[in-house]
């Protein structure tokens, strides 16, 4: 039976999705079956609550926001319940992810083919709420046009079955002219009310009048009635072949009518091998909307838009920065247009002429044309599919704002409605961002607003309200995708007329007499200007928190990261960058819009985010991270989530949510790469952390972990007896005990020697004999003391490469000390790193790491812990802080390495790269490195985070969960691996991380190396 969660921390991480709203919901649920469903229904009727549907929660328009029951699907109705290939269907339950149907209908040469962007953590449930489309509506149209039938509870929990049914088959279940007669059946009822207004000729003839054009492939504005009842009027059939599927008007209607549990959609056949996209450059933004039309004469199968402001924004993510390769010179915007056929010639042809027709035209349309083949696509449609997130990367108050970001026009009249669009934002003061499906007339329009101020609010409405009457002028639809919600419903009745938005409200009303189902959206909506995420002029309760705390000094708040250095460096045209300190971290937190890529399942790969994959647990994504700090350090114990008034003299620092958001966070730093809005959680993670412990004082396992070098320091002038000490099981599990960690690990031992020392000693026998520069190397805490080895082999693999090596004086990297929060610690270490290696460190004789967690914290986390004055130094250190990896392959583009340096003896290598390299730097120059080996054949373990994760995986409450993620993907892939061997190529694991090999260790029983290691082996 489930349970109905009436706790802070679930209430407000079920406050939002992504759109502008937050209402915080009397309790969360997540039903298992159908039955559990009906029984929340007839208790929401009896206790006149009411349901909000969710699945993903990625919707715009505040569709699952509301201040009843949120009722989440996409944990226990996953499962996909039968495939038919030869009648191309598939049966699901709702909250079936639609990356992973594709997945499983991959082997058949099938796909469900409307493919929204957030295809890798939306629901098939939600794109029927919704009904959604994709780039490729053009073809494929929208989910509407896909779905056969569907199951689902009604306000009275009857369960039916929504399929076509002739006039006959209902006649046979209801009797004869059944539509004549008032009933007690909803179910009849519902058909009785549609039937009765497709046979009224007038009811007909409005809805005919006032709904969009029919030629627009793309409408999700109000009640699909027109489509519900157009065979019933179909008055070439007699009136009992005439049929009626429900499902027209449950696609779009947003939760509101019915609770579905089963949906079975008619699939595609996958497209074929050949595509190229043309990506087509213009120099205006008008010039795109005609360069639109003549592309269609070419029958593209996709044209979208991307304009200067997405490809500004995407230069500062690290994810999207390298998929910026087709860019030429300084486009007000690009056209993406996608051409498929049987062969290459064949799209050749096609897109010759079509390059000819863009730039030769009259009107010079066209500058350039960039062609993109092959896999290589996927990079263009990732920069696209990422517009929206990265929106809302742009630094501070101003955003650019969902409000009218879905309308649609047929193409041809998009030229003119831009036109006038234009104008009107010029009247208002505002910029825009333009971007998405020009090829059916819908761009996501999204102007620039601060709704913090009354002015922008103010805006915010008007602008609405001014593109409704544009809409309405060009008869087209307020949205095209995203569904009303909250944010449109209002302006239904003005687009549609006070007579067909009566008949919607009748509909309603009809069909959900109880009050039952996701209240005041489509009709009956609340001021869209109401219930905001953001409120005028609202103040950061931790604001004062912080004034009246330790840690400020002359009246403002004290951060320990510059958090406001990003924002004044911030270029984006519009960005209103932040006043103070304070003000740049809770801008930093709210950068989250709620789109949740960081609810991607294992099935879909990357890395972001850990904690929610192993759990598929909501509270455990980045996103409720980010609801939770921004709720409580907004509004402190004012928040609705709070009943209690128990805590108001407690510091909200010590609130328990925001405590158990940071626990299950790994500081994997997924999210700093993959979140489109940069939302850095590993950042704000020890911010908070360090801030906490101000008021509530450090735990003693947080503090022993980031001191644990001084400990191995001190451990090693008595290393046999700290050796004995830590491998007795005896005394290493009291320990464990007392700092909390699980007693089914090893603590790690250490090294006889230092790697310092062993390097010295190896470097005064090489003196002399060296060739191609100089090179220092870090000694990182942990290869210092625990793997001297390891930092012994890298510095004669480069004396043998030819390279002069030293270790620099320095001190530990404080990596540590940042995970653990102690960033008073860890400033220390920044500030003496910096100060030591500043004027050391050059391009020409860089500092080189082997542990990419430690080096990286020079490129990473240095510039904003370091004093202003020295980050623009600490930025340059940075710089030449490399990887081992990055300098191998920096001295292989300046050809002093090369392949014949390594032996040719054959290997098979499995590499499982560190996830703040992913994050930061990526794993390919590890594997460009291990190429080097001419015969050796590179498997990259499509892993995200190992699950160790420092010392996340010690701590005996997290010792569980860090087995089961390097369960998901990690240790499966290594074991299929070994057992493949052929017994005579060696086959190795890699792993760069220190405690990446102990996981896999700990996991697989495998011994993994260090990349570093198997080039020495190989090294001539
Ligand atoms: C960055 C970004 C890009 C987007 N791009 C697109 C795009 O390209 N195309 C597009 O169409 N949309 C897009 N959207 C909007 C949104 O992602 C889609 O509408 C998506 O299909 C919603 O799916 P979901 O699983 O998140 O549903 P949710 O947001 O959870 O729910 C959507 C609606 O369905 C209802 N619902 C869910 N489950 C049920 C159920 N079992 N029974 C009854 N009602 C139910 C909900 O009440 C709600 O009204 C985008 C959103 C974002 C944030
Ligand atoms: S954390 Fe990032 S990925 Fe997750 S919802 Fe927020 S913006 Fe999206
Ligand atoms: S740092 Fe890792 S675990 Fe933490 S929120 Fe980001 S992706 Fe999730």
């Amino acid at each position: 039976m489930f349970t109905l969660h009436t706790d802070p921390l679930h209430r407000i991480a079920y406050a939002t999705d992504a759109s502008a709203y937050r209402e915080v919901p009397q309790a969360v649920t997540f039903p298992e079956n159908e039955q559990d469903i009906v029984y929340l229904i007839k208790t929401a009727c009896e206790q006149k609550t009411h349901l909000i549907p969710r699945a993903g929660g990625t919707s715009i328009a505040g569709q699952v926001v509301g201040n009843g029951i949120v009722v989440d699907i996409s944990k226990h109705f996953k499962k996909i319940l039968e495939i038919n290939k030869e009648e191309r269907w598939a049966r699901v339950q709702p909250g079936v992810v639609l990356d992973e149907l594709n997945l499983a209908l991959e082997p058949y040469g099938l796909f469900f083919s409307p493919e929204t962007s957030t295809s890798n953590r939306c629901c098939i449930g939600g794109m029927f709420g919704n009904n959604s489309c994709g780039s490729h509506s053009l073809i494929y149209g929208s989910t509407r046009h896909h779905v056969l039938e569907a199951r689902g509870v009604l306000c009275d929990g009857s369960i039916e079955v929504f399929k076509t049914y002739s006039i006959r088959e209902l006649e046979e279940r209801f009797g004869n002219r059944f539509w004549e007669t008032q009933s007690d059946f909803l179910i009849q009822n519902i058909y009785t009310q549609l039937i009765r207004w497709s046979l009224d000729e007038k009811t007909v003839q409005r809805i005919e009048d006032n709904y969009p054009d029919k030629s627009l492939r793309r409408r999700s504005c109000g009640y699909a009635i027109d489509e519900v009842i157009e065979d019933l009027h179909n008055v070439q059939k007699p009136l009992e072949e005439r049929t009626i599927n429900l499902c027209k008007v449950l696609a779009g209607s947003e939760g509101t009518l019915a609770f579905i549990t089963e949906i079975k959609v008619d699939l595609d056949p996958l497209p074929p091998k050949e595509k190229m996209v043309v990506c087509a450059h213009c120099d205006t933004l008008q010039k795109s909307f005609l360069g639109n039309l003549v592309a269609l004469k070419f029958h593209p199968t996709a044209v979208e838009l991307m304009d200067r402001n997405i490809l500004e924004l995407s230069k500062q993510n690290v994810e999207q920065q390298k998929n910026r390769f087709f860019v030429l010179g300084d486009p007000a915007a690009i056209l993406i247009i996608e051409l498929r056929g049987e062969t290459r010639a064949e799209i050749d042809a096609v897109a010759d002429q079509l390059e000819k027709a863009l730039i030769e035209n009259e009107e010079l349309l066209v500058y350039a044309c960039s062609r993109v083949y092959g896999s290589e696509i996927s990079k263009v449609w990732s920069l696209r599919k990422a517009g929206l997130g990265l929106l809302t990367s742009m630094k501070g108050d101003a955003k650019p704002i969902g409000v009218i970001e879905d309308t649609a026009v047929a193409p041809e009249k998009l030229p003119a409605y831009m036109a006038d669009f234009a104008k009107m934002l010029e009247d208002l003061g505002l910029s825009c961002v333009y971007h998405a499906h020009i090829s059916t007339g819908e761009l996501h329009l999204r102007p620039i607003i601060n709704i913090k101020e009354a002015e922008g609010k103010r805006k915010f409405r008007e602008v609405a309200y001014q593109t409704a009457l544009l809409v309405k002028k060009y008869k087209g639809s307020l949205s095209g995708e995203h569904g009303d919600g909250r944010l449109r419903g209002e302006f239904i009745q003005l687009l549609y007329g006070d007579e067909v938005y009566g008949l919607m409200q009748a509909l309603k009303r009809c069909w959900d007499p109880m009050r039952v189902f996701n209240l005041h959206k489509i009709v009956d909506t609340l001021p869209m200007d109401s219930m905001l995420r953001f409120e005028v002029g609202q103040q950061y309760a931790i604001e004062k928190e912080l004034m009246d705390g330790p840690s400020t000094s002359s009246g403002t708040c004290h951060t320990y990261y510059n958090w406001k250095a990003a924002f004044d460096e911030c270029k984006v045209e519009g960005a209103t960058g932040a006043r103070t300190q304070l003000h740049a971290l809770m801008c930093s937190i709210e950068q989250c819009n709620g789109a949740g890529d960081c609810r991607k399942s294992n099935l879909i790969g990357g890395t972001l985010c850990p904690a929610f994959k192993v759990s598929g647990d909501e509270t455990k994504a980045t996103r409720a991270r980010a609801n939770v700090l921004r709720e409580i350090l907004t509004r402190g114990w004012g928040s609705e989530a709070f009943t209690q008034a128990l805590n108001k003299d407690k510091s909200i620092l010590k609130s328990e949510e925001i405590a158990e958001v940071l626990d299950s966070c790994l500081a994997c730093k997924g999210c700093r790469s993959e979140c489109p809005s940069n939302v850095d959680m590993t950042r704000l993670r020890s911010e908070i952390l360090q801030q906490k412990y101000d008021v509530n004082g450090m735990p003693l396992r947080s503090f022993a972990v980031s001191r644990m070098a001084t400990v191995e320091q001190l451990g090693h002038l008595v290393w046999p007896i700290y050796n004995l000490f830590a491998s007795w099981k005896f005394s290493s599990n009291i320990i464990k005990r007392i700092i909390k960690f699980t007693t089914e690990r090893d603590i790690p031992t250490l090294s006889r020697v230092t790697m310092r020392k062993a390097v010295k000693k190896e470097c005064r026998r090489h003196k002399g004999q060296t060739t191609k520069g100089k090179v220092y190397l870090f000694a990182d805490e942990f290869t210092n003391y625990q793997e001297a080895e390891l930092g012994l082999t890298f510095a004669k693999l480069l004396l043998r490469l030819g390279y002069e090596v030293e270790i620099p004086k320095h001190v530990e990297s404080g990596r540590a000390a940042i995970s653990k929060g102690n960033l008073k610690l860890a400033k220390k270490f920044a500030l003496k790193n910096v100060n030591l290696l500043k004027d050391k460190i050059t391009d020409q004789s860089p500092l080189i790491g082997i542990e990419p967690s430690c080096i990286l914290s020079f490129r990473d986390e240095y510039p904003d812990l370091v004093p202003p004055k020295l980050r623009s130094q600490a930025q340059a250190l940075g710089r030449n802080a490399l990887l081992f990896d990055e300098f191998i392959m920096r001295e292989v583009a300046a050809s002093r390495i090369s392949t014949e340096d390594f032996k040719t003896d054959a290997v098979e290598i499995w590499l499982h790269g560190h996830c703040h390299q992913k994050a930061l730097v990526g794993t390919e120059k590890t594997v460009a490195a291990l190429r080097l080996l001419k015969n050796a054949k590179v498997n990259v373990i499509p892993s995200g985070c190992c699950g160790m994760a420092g010392s996340f995986g010690y701590e005996k409450e997290h010792y569980k969960t860090s087995l089961a993620i390097g369960e998901m993907v990690l240790f499966p892939t290594i074991r299929r691996a070994m057992e493949k061997t052929d017994g005579v190529t060696p086959c190795i694991v890699s792993a760069p991380g220190i405690s990446c090999r102990q996981q896999i260790l700990d996991g697989t029983g495998i011994h993994a190396v260090h990349p570093i290691e198997i080039l020495y082996r190989w090294v001539k």
